[in-house]
Formats: structure tokens, sequence, C-alpha cells
């Protein structure tokens, strides 16, 4: 009971509701033309549910409170009818409205908006479908237990059920409308209203012009009314609806309208009107939800790709896309900015767009290698990847990781290549400074291990060559002295003797010292060093613009070797393959040929460079040809693969280049 008067209804809402209620009470008195009935379309059923629908339960009392006293108000202004039969008859109202509302709050979310093709479907059937039947059960039952109007049961019940049922159909979505948007302000745009001042100019033309009798078809409303729907959803839906009831309730009342006749057809006109009302707002409740559905879904689409759009704007990576025969389509905003164009703006006309932009932006030496994978790519739907130099809006190179790969429709076909950019060029250069800093290091310590060694070599070489100097000179005048004084000469030759042997001693020890510690040697197969040398140098590879190419004979036999003199024989022959096609402009390929030859695995390495030209002497030490070359690096490879028991020389190829071969014997008994 407490909670029944917190929730009692604003009195100006109780009033609004009453004053409908009973205008709607006239509206149906008016179109109760129908000879000897009084029953026709009943807008307080509308009403009473859409009000009850909003409204919060416990205020319900209140509101069927206020539909009692609207009740016998029309009673008494309109329908006389004994006060009995007209507290019966609103009991069947106010139980229609309890139930219809009951049952669509029940089915439908709230606030109830109508706004599903779902929501509509269960608001025809269950307020204006079924709860109808407690009324016209209750109206009719009460109509002829008190002899009203001459009416039976059966009589009476299909015109109460209708009439409620239009009422409900027509006057619901606008009473909804008008309740839910109370203090809503319309946000229509000045098109918006435009179109709907057009609509509605034509919406009045035509249903004056059906509804009078000009047009033969009452029906040809449902072009403007549809429009309305379509357009205006719900609300355009609703209003319409009202309109199109009061005009042909006007056209029926005075006459002129088809749905008005002489007493004898009157009752089947009545339920043709009642029919087309109801059939026009059941189409356009049902266009407008389903408008309404399809604006949703446009709004989500909208909004989701808002959102993607966003996210690739804003990864801190270059996207873009291409079309399947890779004409460039999109460039995300951080890639203009980074090319200083967009997609179009290379566009010529006879020329395809793929060659325009790789031109614009792809780096002249790079060029070849991107444009002959890309074509690959395109031709095998296989991933695009590949690091090259992209030209900056400011002129300025940078290196790059592209990658891109191919987006594909549920059968398989490409639709789109999507790709993506990293910048790398800091990494390269830091990459690139540090293997110089490394090289210079390595170079440094050699020349700087070399002038110590060359120092102690001159040193400890030095002492007895000056001692046997000297005692030459001594031994040669002892001996051309008159007479010669032999003896001295003898022990100075034996002095001379013992300084040389010292000066060789010398030499041997530093022989020694060069000489490698014999490391244990593990049986192993030259390809797993083959690919870890090529591991190794893809780096420096890729920087030179050379592909390897390795050709390794699958049968290989073991070989006891020494890994990491191996791998060093291996890494020199390839940086001398290398740096010999420094000066190639294109075509840079080293090959690497690993085979079994007789009793040992064969290794050779052959680049296109300009080739040897003294074959032998290169392996000399410290013969060099370079600027900053030591010349030790053959030499020292050279005494590798001897210490391994093997043999290492040089070949020129045909027409240019040269090849590094060198064996090692397989081994006889199997490794431990
Ligand atoms: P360095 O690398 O200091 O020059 P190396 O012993 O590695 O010392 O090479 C000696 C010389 O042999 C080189 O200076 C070069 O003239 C020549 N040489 C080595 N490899 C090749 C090659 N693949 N093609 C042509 N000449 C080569």
């Amino acid at each position: 009971m407490m909670r029944v008067w917190s929730h009692r209804p604003q009195f100006l809402h109780l009033a609004l509701f009453f004053a409908a209620y009973v205008l709607g009470s006239g509206f149906a008195q008016l179109l109760a033309i129908i000879p000897g009935t009084g029953i026709s379309i009943w807008p307080p059923s509308g009403l009473f549910i859409a009000t009850l629908v909003v409204a919060p339960r416990y205020s319900w009392p209140w509101w069927v409170l206020a539909g009692c006293l609207a009740e016998l108000l029309s009673n008494v202004l309109w329908f006389h009818s004994p006060l009995p039969a007209a507290f019966l008859i609103y009991t069947g109202n106010a139980l229609e409205a309890v139930t219809g509302a009951l049952l669509v709050r029940w089915t439908c979310r709230r606030p109830v908006r109508l706004e599903t093709l779902q929501e509509v479907l269960a608001f025809v059937v269950l307020a204006a479908g079924i709860a109808p039947i407690v009324s016209a059960t209750v109206g009719s039952a009460t109509v002829s237990w008190f002899g009203m109007l001459s009416q039976t049961f059966t009589g009476a019940w299909p015109l109460f059920w209708i009439g409620d049922a239009t009422g409900v159909l027509i006057v619901a979505p606008l009473a909804l409308v008008v309740i839910q948007n109370w203090r809503g302000t319309a946000q229509l745009s000045a098109a918006r209203w435009t179109e709907a001042a057009v609509l509605g100019l034509i919406f009045l033309g035509v249903a004056a012009l059906s509804l009078s009798g000009y047009l033969p078809f009452a029906y040809i409303i449902m072009p403007p009314l549809l429009w309305a729907a379509v357009r205006f959803e719900f609300k355009g839906a609703a209003v319409a609806l009202t309109v199109l009831a009061l005009i042909a309730a006007v056209f029926t009342v005075s006459g002129a309208s088809q749905f008005a006749g002489d007493p004898e057809s009157q009752k089947h006109r009545h339920i043709m009107l009642q029919l087309f009302l109801a059939i026009s707002a059941f189409s356009a409740l049902i266009v407008a939800a389903i408008s309404r559905q399809h604006q949703l879904a446009v709004l989500t689409l909208r909004q989701s790709e808002r959102s993607l759009r966003e996210l690739v704007e804003t990864v801190p990576a270059l996207i873009w896309c291409a079309a399947p025969d890779g004409e460039p389509i999109y460039f995300s905003q951080q890639l203009r900015d980074f090319f200083g164009f967009n997609v179009e703006d290379k566009d010529v006309a006879g020329a395809s767009r793929l060659s325009g932009v790789l031109k614009a932006i792809v780096h002249p030496d790079d060029l070849p290698t991107v444009k002959k994978l890309f074509a690959r790519s395109l031709s095998t739907g296989e991933p695009y990847a590949q690091r090259h130099r992209l030209r900056r809006f400011d002129g300025e190179y940078r290196w790059v990781e592209m990658r891109a790969a191919a987006m594909r429709s549920g059968d398989g076909a490409i639709v789109q290549w999507s790709g993506v950019c990293i910048d790398i060029d800091d990494q390269v250069r830091t990459q690139e400074e540090l293997r110089l800093a490394q090289d210079n290091l390595a170079r440094a310590s050699q020349a700087a291990s070399l002038a110590e060694l060359s120092a102690s070599i001159a040193h400890e070489v030095n002492q007895p060559l000056t001692a046997v100097m000297a005692n030459s000179h001594a031994c040669q005048r002892w001996l051309t002295a008159e007479p010669p004084y032999l003896e001295r000469a003898q022990n100075t030759v034996e002095s001379i003797i013992r300084d040389a042997k010292s000066a060789s001693d010398v030499v041997g020890r530093i022989r020694a010292l060069f000489r490698r510690t014999v490391q244990p040697k593990a049986s192993t197969t030259v390809s797993s060093v083959i690919a870890e040398a090529r591991d190794l140098m893809a780096e420096e590879a890729a920087r030179r613009r050379i592909r390897m190419d390795a050709e390794v004979a699958s049968d290989l036999p073991l070989v006891a070797l020494d890994r990491v003199q191996v791998q060093q024989v291996l890494v020199n022959l390839i940086r001398n393959g290398m740096e010999a096609m420094d000066s190639v402009p294109n075509d840079r390929v080293l090959r690497m040929r690993v085979r079994r030859v007789g009793d040992t695995v064969q290794t050779e390495i052959s680049d296109r460079g300009r080739g040897v030209e003294f074959p032998e002497k290169i392996f000399e030490p410290f013969f060099t040809t370079k600027e900053l070359g030591m010349g030790m690096g053959l030499a020292i490879c050279r005494s590798i693969v001897e210490s391994h028991g093997g043999r290492l020389w040089a070949e020129n190829n045909e027409p240019h280049g040269a090849t590094f071969i060198f064996t090692l014997p397989v081994e006889t008994k199997a490794a431990p």
C-alpha cells in the first residue's frame, strides 16, 4: 500500500491520461456508425496498454482508477449505459490493459521501444491479438446480459475484438512515442525536416484523395505510409498511422469514404475499415522495425569500421593495402606522412600505379629485386618479405622491413594484399657500425700482434746474426794475416756455427709458436658447418645484396674436423668471394657446393668476381691486393686445411670469377 502511494503519478500526467481516454471514447462514439451496435474502433485500449507498459508497476492502480473515472464520465457524456454495465465493460477494458502490458513487459526489453522485428511481432500478437480477447469477452457478455443494443454475445464479440485490436495497433505506438519522448528534443537536420514536410503533404494528399473516394483504392496510402516508416522509423509510423486513422474516421463519419455506405452494408464496410487500419498499422510497424534494425546494423558497422581504422592509424607501423593484382589502394596516415604523398598521387595515365609507386619509393639499387620478389608473390600468392631501402618524403633512404600477405575469401581467392612496413634504419646502421668496429678491432689487434711479433723476431734473430757478422769479420782477419792464425780462425768459426744455430733455434721456436696446438677433432658432417657459416654470413650477404646458393650432397660421409677452424676457413673464403664481387653491378651470386670426391669431401666456393691473377701467390703470407688487406687469410686457411690432411687451391671460372676448393679426408673409422 505504501509503495502504491509512493509511486503515485504526477497529477498532470493523470489528468492528461484522463483527458486522452475521454477523447478516445468520444472518437469511438463518433465512429460507431454501424446501425444498432454502438461498437467501433476503441482508442482507449491502445492508450491504456501503452501507459501501463511504460509506468512503474506500483503506479498501476492509479492509472486503473483514472481510467475508471474517465470511462464513467464517457458513459455519462455519450454511451448512457446502465452504471453496472458501464462498470463491467470498464473492468473488461482494465483487465485487457493489464494483461497486454504484463505480456509485453515480459517479452520485450525495457524500455519498450518496439525497435526490433521480434518486439513488434510480440507487441502485435500479445497486445493487439491476445489482450483484446479479455475485453471482448467481458464486454460482449455484459452487452448481451443487459440486453443492450439488442446484441448477442457472438454477434458483439468479433466487433469488440477487432475494435480493441485496431485501437491498440493505432494508438499504442503513438502513445509510446509521446510518453517516451515527452521531454526529448527533436534532432532532425534541415534536410530531414524538409523531407518530413514533403512527405507530410504527400501523405495528407493521398490519404484525403483515397479515403474521400476520389481514388478508387484506400490501400494506395501504403507507399507514403511505408516511406514514413522507413525514413522516420517508429515515430514516423506512429504519427502517420494516427493521421491516417483520423482522416479515415472523418471521411467515414461524413459518409464520403468507401468505408461508409447504406445501413445494410455498413457492418461489413466498418469491418473493412478496421482491417484497413489494422493492416496499415501492422505493415508500418514491421517496416519501421526492419528499418530501425538496419540502421542499428549500419551504425554498428560504421562504429567497428571507425575503431578498426583508428587501430590501423595508431599502430606504430606503416600499413598499406593493395588490390589482388598488386595495385596499391590504401596507405595508412603514418605511411602517407612517411612518403609525403597518398596512394593515388603518383598515378600517370597509361602506366600502372604499382610501378609508379615502386619507382617513387624504392631505392634504385633495390628496385629490380623488390619488383621480382613482389611479382613472384603476386603470381604464387605466397607472403612477401624483404629488407630494402625506401625513400622518405625528405629524400632520405631508410632501411625497412617490408612484409605482405594475401587476404583470401572463403573460396581461397585473393581479395586483397595487406602489408606492413617497419622502419629498421637505426637498427641496420647500428649493426653496420658494430660490424665496422669489430673489423677495425680485429685489424688493429692483428696489426698490433704482427708488429709485436716482428719486433720480437727482429730482436731475437738480430743478436746471433750480429755476432755471426762480427765473428765472420774476425775470422776473415785471422785468415788473411801473415801468417794466418788458424787456431783462432778455427775458434771463431765455431762461434759462428754456435750463433747461427741459435738464430735457427729462434726461428724454430717462432714456428713452434705459430703451430697450432692440436685440438681433438670431432666427427661431423661438413654440411652442418656450411650451414653455420652461411648463417654467420647471411647478414653481410644481404647488406651486399649477394645471394648465397648452397648445393650440398645428401650422402656426405663424416669427417674428423676442428669445427671452429673449418668454420674460420669457410668464413674467410666466403668473405673473400663477397669482396671480389664488390665491383660487380648485378647478378651477385656466391655458390657453395659440397660433395664427395673419392676419399675426400670436397667443398667449392665460387664467386662471380674478377678472378685471381696469381692462383699460387695468393696463398703466401702477406700477399694482398687490397688497400687494407693483411694477406694472411688464405695462408692461415691453407695451414688449417693441411693440418686436417686436406688441400686448398684456387681456380679461375669461365667466363669470370674464382673458385676456391678444399678437400678434407673422409674418416675411416667410426667416430666415438
Ligand atoms: P686479404 O684478405 O688480406 O687480401 P687473403 O689471404 O684473404 O688476404 O687474400 C689474399 C689475396 O688473394 C687477396 O688480396 C686477393 O687479391 C686474392 N683473393 C682472395 N680471394 C679472392 C677471390 N675470391 N677472388 C679474387 N681474388 C681473391
